[in-house]
């Protein structure tokens, strides 16, 4: 049997309703993944849809991004989707760009917004994408 996907849901606060917005909206699809999220986003998905398979990580400014981006490294992740506050500055701010150099440097699929992560979960190559390698390819 193939592997679940799996993928990481991150949401700054601004954006986490329209996180669990697009969930609810996905469930059904994102069913299939193995979900890992930061502590508080990952609280608002479960709390919308209880069906889905979340493990929570610590909470974004107390080293979850840190530790989605070590998932990226250690290649256990097929794509991430961030949803960025572009509008506040933000505390962890150097984590959240370390956690966005990682999946470039993996050449990770990364949606930073709704629209990006909508296409992504449509076109279903997730997995496909990614190299999901822990090495990355030098190009
Ligand atoms: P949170 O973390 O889901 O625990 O709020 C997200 C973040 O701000 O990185």
């Amino acid at each position: 049997m193939e592997k679940p996907r799996a993928l990481a849901l991150i949401a700054h606060d601004a954006k986490k309703d329209e996180m669990v917005s697009f969930v609810s909206k996905h469930r059904e699809k994102l069913k299939d993944y193995d979900l890992y999220a930061t502590g508080t986003t990952g609280g608002r998905i479960l709390e919308a849809c209880p069906e889905l398979t979340v493990t929570r990580m610590k909470s974004g400014p107390l080293g979850g991004d840190q530790q989605i981006g070590g998932m990226i490294a250690e290649g256990k992740l097929d794509g991430l989707f961030f949803f960025v506050d572009p509008l506040s500055p933000m505390p962890h701010d150097v984590d959240v760009k370390a956690l966005m150099r990682l999946a470039l440097v993996y050449d990770l699929p990364m949606a930073l917004n709704r629209s990006t992560a909508g296409i992504i979960l449509r076109s279903s190559r997730l997995a496909g994408l990614s190299s999901t390698s822990s090495t990355p390819e030098a190009s």
